[in-house]
């Protein structure tokens, strides 16, 4: 498909089967996500090197870890639960309406849209695709364009898997997005930037499409005074650096008791040289995505008139390799703490008191995801009822995001809206409610004339 694609084409094609099929039964949808695992499986080796070629250099370990794992156990849990999950779900009929029963049934929605984003191409554009289909919908895919080999692997994969009118990888650039979001689809998953979010929201907006959107943010780390500083390192570093800082739900910022912070910088960076001893020619180190994102990244770092920790190797412009960078107390209005900053550049701040570092969180937009360091439940529990977040992991980071049974989201700013799992297929299925009146009820006698009712109704 060159040019413009006919998306509307499309779009009624995959509603012509909607009605022509019907609901899909358990087996059918069974049979669907084995295939897709077993796709992603077989072409595992070529799915890695297209998203690494699309990078400049991403470790293959973490297309294994960040992307093809979690997507191969997230197909596996909902395999395991979707015959429980598509099960009716009784309800109690009123006492006033009896006999009569009355159930929940899950019905698929119609015709799914997916948008995704470029930094986890795979996990973030077949991730929604499962939950679509264990929802029993069709699916129309548009990948990002800065990912452009694995978008259109994706195409020709799916392609021999599934007929376009069931499941439809459409590529091109931010106009083909701009018109995708403007298809009446039953629903339409985004995963972007808040910005490009708004503009999907308003799209959807004029077909009453509903949306999930999966947006960004300024995700806090938050190390209370009891926790062990290079303990809490291992697994920021880990958070941080994977891909480059290049994650929705990586630390974005770190708060720390004021009298730790310069010891932890200094901790925190023996840490990442530790992990990275190089950042040139290092294949576990992925470059930014393009030219245009390192050089804000630059421009970030230059402009946030703080002190600057920056690792041993300098990078490599040209390969887009940026070396893992601290910066010291930077201002708040500066880039690097107004803007999610979606790179391997850290903000460490200073706190006086926890009661600071909480309303220090709050009075920002609510984030994707929160990360709070501290043995003490009690100093957890508050932090867990102090503040909002899309997800929360304790004493590490990123890890909330690959469990199967837990829905992952964000809340205000960061998204509206959860998928994975169970979650993911209540938000793409429509709860139908289903009342059935029994053979002797009696509810036709309520009826005018009302006078005969009258001191009955509210008894
Ligand atoms: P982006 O918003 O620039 O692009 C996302 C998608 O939107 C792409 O497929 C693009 O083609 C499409 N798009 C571009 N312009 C459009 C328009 N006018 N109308 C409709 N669609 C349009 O985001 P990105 O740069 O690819 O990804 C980075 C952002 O995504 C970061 O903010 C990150 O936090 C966020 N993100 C969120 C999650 C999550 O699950 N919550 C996951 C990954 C990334």
């Amino acid at each position: 498909m060159d040019g413009v694609p006919d998306l509307q084409g499309l779009l009624a094609r995959q509603q012509q089967a909607v009605k022509r099929h019907g609901t899909p039964d358990l087996k059918e949808r069974q049979a669907a996500l084995d295939g897709l695992a077993r796709l992603v499986r077989r072409h595992q080796g070529d799915l890695i090197s297209a998203v690494n070629a699309d990078f400049g250099n991403r470790a293959r370990q973490e297309t294994e870890l960040g992307e093809l794992m979690p997507l191969l156990n997230g197909i596996r849990h909902v395999r395991r639960h979707l015959k429980g999950w598509m099960r009716p779900r009784r309800r109690v009929a009123g006492l006033a309406f009896q006999p009569a029963s009355a159930r929940v049934e899950y019905q698929p929605l119609g015709v799914v849209g997916i948008l995704s984003p470029w930094n986890y191409p795979l996990f973030l554009t077949l991730g929604p695709l499962v939950d679509a289909l264990a929802a029993g919908n069709r699916v129309m895919i548009k990948p990002s364009e800065l990912a452009p080999r694995t978008g259109d692997l994706l195409r020709t994969l799916l392609g021999s898997l599934f007929p376009e009118d069931r499941v439809a990888v459409v590529t091109g650039g931010a106009e083909v997005a701009a018109a995708f979001s403007r298809l009446s689809f039953d629903h339409l998953v985004f995963t972007g930037s808040t910005r490009v979010g708004q503009a999907v929201m308003q799209a959807a907006a004029d077909n009453l499409t509903p949306v999930t959107l999966e947006l960004g943010g300024k995700s806090p780390v938050l190390i209370m005074p009891d926790y062990p500083l290079d303990k809490a390192a291992r697994t920021i570093a880990m958070g941080k650096f994977f891909n480059a800082g290049q994650t929705c739900v990586a630390p974005d910022y770190v708060l720390v008791p004021r009298d730790r912070m310069e010891n932890f910088a200094q901790i925190l960076m023996r840490r990442v040289e530790a992990m990275y001893p190089t950042i040139s020619g290092n294949p576990d180190y992925t470059s930014i995505i393009t030219d245009r994102h390192h050089a804000r990244l630059l421009a970030m770092v230059d402009e946030a008139r703080a002190r600057v920790v920056r690792h041993r190797d300098a990078g490599d412009t040209a390969r887009r390799l940026f070396p893992p960078t601290l910066l010291i107390d930077p201002p708040t209005d500066s880039m690097a703490m107004r803007e999610e900053i979606f790179g391997p550049v850290l903000p460490i701040l200073p706190y006086d008191r926890v009661e600071d570092a909480l309303a220090f969180i709050n009075d920002r937009p609510k984030p994707l995801a929160l990360y709070c360091y501290s043995d003490d439940s009690n100093r957890v529990t508050e932090v867990l009822n102090g503040t909002r977040s899309g997800g929360v992991t304790v004493n590490a980071t990123m890890l909330h995001v690959g469990q199967e049974d837990l829905p992952f989201g964000g809340v205000g700013e960061s998204g509206t809206g959860a998928y994975h799992g169970h979650e993911g297929f209540v938000r793409l299925s429509h709860a139908r409610a289903v009342l059935r009146m029994g053979r002797f009820n009696q509810s036709h006698l309520v009826a005018a004339p009302y006078g005969r009712l009258t001191g009955w109704i509210t008894r």
